[in-house]
């Protein structure tokens, strides 16, 4: 099998450490491969399938739209992209939209709307705080967000205009910027994913939302990976209470349809004037009905509450049955977004776990990574831990 996928993919670029599975067809949260082989699924495309697969009513709802139209470019109005930017204001206390395609064009924007704040004000060499661990994405802006310096090698220079602080360290944020007139903006994911599913506490958001009120800063949350219900809120951030001034999306807002979206709040709404900024497919209707609908379909069907009770059911049962561990580290996150860091690397379990039918993630070296379909069901979910668990405890058992 292994050797027909491979030969199978001469002519895509070496991007990626593939597994060697090619997925057909899935079904709720079931996926089979090439062979016929059926897996469970526990990682969603990264975060993004958040109907699960073959969804009974997102499917026809994009068969109604393909009929009717897919793309027009923005030289004209698109009604879904008014409904959907109406409901991401409804649910985030913000104001405007702008819609684009990706988490790294989302974030490239963000970063637009900063630097063009700070020039409005005057400020000509604008700069951004970013964090340690940090995950923006992969354009030459976001990777010089992004703090992991592998992913920056060979492609110097990196942008300037970016302080990076420690995560959680308000007085570490404050002595970074002390007496520095051209921070404009600070910047970070509620719980940074790729970095290894590290949450921001509440308390630190608090603070630094009065800090950027008091300083004249953006507040920017990256919402890309941990937004759109898997927490259990429709945001990660309003866990803590507070609304950003510009917020990020992407991954689990079109529900495997490419879709990219930055929410802005009143400090924000209106730095992009008719010329600034724009994308040729950014906000095509075919995007905009899967968002409208993701949402639909996720407040008709409960999902949040739902995702913030399965979530503290997986948390539970691990705990449980690995907290007391040596070999673990730490068990962490929020609802669907959940991290179980290993004192060593712990790779080797996405291959032994695909072998069991199980599709997971590890991210940071030593983190599983767990972003199921928030249509995920209780008995899924122990289906899950009843195939993950013993290969968790064999790997432990097998380290010196
Ligand atoms: C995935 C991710 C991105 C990048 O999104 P792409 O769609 O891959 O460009 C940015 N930020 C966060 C937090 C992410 O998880």
């Amino acid at each position: 099998m292994s050797a027909f996928i491979e030969a199978a993919s001469p002519h895509t670029m070496n991007t990626y450490g593939r597994l060697p599975i090619a997925l057909t067809h899935g079904q709720g949260c079931r996926v089979w491969d090439i062979n016929g082989k059926e897996y469970l699924d526990a990682l969603a495309g990264i975060a993004v399938n958040t109907l699960g697969h073959n969804h009974p009513e997102l499917v026809p709802a994009l068969q109604d739209q393909l009929h009717k139209i897919i793309h027009t470019c923005n030289y004209f109005h698109v009604p879904d992209a008014e409904r959907l930017a109406a409901k991401l204001v409804e649910l985030s206390g913000m104001t405007n939209v702008f819609f684009c395609n990706s988490g790294l064009e989302a974030n490239e924007a963000a970063i637009k709307l900063a630097r063009k704040f700070g020039h409005d004000k005057g400020i000509t060499k604008p700069k951004i705080v970013v964090y340690e661990k940090a995950f923006h994405g992969r354009s030459i802006a976001t990777l010089s967000a992004t703090a992991n310096v592998k992913l920056q090698q060979g492609f110097g220079p990196m942008l300037e205009g970016f302080i990076r602080v420690p995560l959680n360290d308000i007085e570490a944020l404050k002595h970074a910027t002390a007496n520095d007139p051209d921070v404009v903006a600070v910047f970070f994911e509620t719980i940074q994913g790729e970095g290894g599913i590290n949450p921001v506490r509440a308390e630190y958001l608090r603070e630094i939302r009065a800090l950027c009120d008091q300083k004249d800063w953006l507040l920017m949350i990256d919402e890309v990976q941990c937004g759109i219900g898997r927490t259990g809120k429709w945001f990660a951030h309003q866990w803590a209470g507070i609304v950003p001034d510009v917020m990020p999306l992407a991954k689990g807002l079109g529900s495997g349809v490419p879709i990219g979206a930055v929410v802005a709040g009143p400090k924000a709404a209106q730095i992009f004037q008719p010329g600034n900024h724009g994308t040729t497919f950014g906000g095509n209707p075919l995007a905009m009905r899967a968002g409208v609908e993701t949402i639909r379909i996720m407040e008709k069907d409960g999902l949040l509450a739902h995702a913030a009770e399965l979530g503290a059911h997986f948390n539970k049962q691990l705990t449980e049955s690995l907290s007391n561990h040596p070999g673990i580290k730490e068990i962490r996150g929020q609802g669907l977004m959940i991290g179980i860091e290993f004192n060593q690397p712990c790779g080797v379990l996405l291959k032994r776990a695909a072998d069991a039918g199980l599709i997971i993630n590890v991210t940071a070296d030593t983190v599983v990574r767990l972003l199921p379909p928030l249509i995920m069901t209780t008995a899924e979910a122990d289906e899950v831990l009843s195939i993950l668990l013993p290969l968790i405890h064999t790997f432990l058992a097998e380290q010196p």
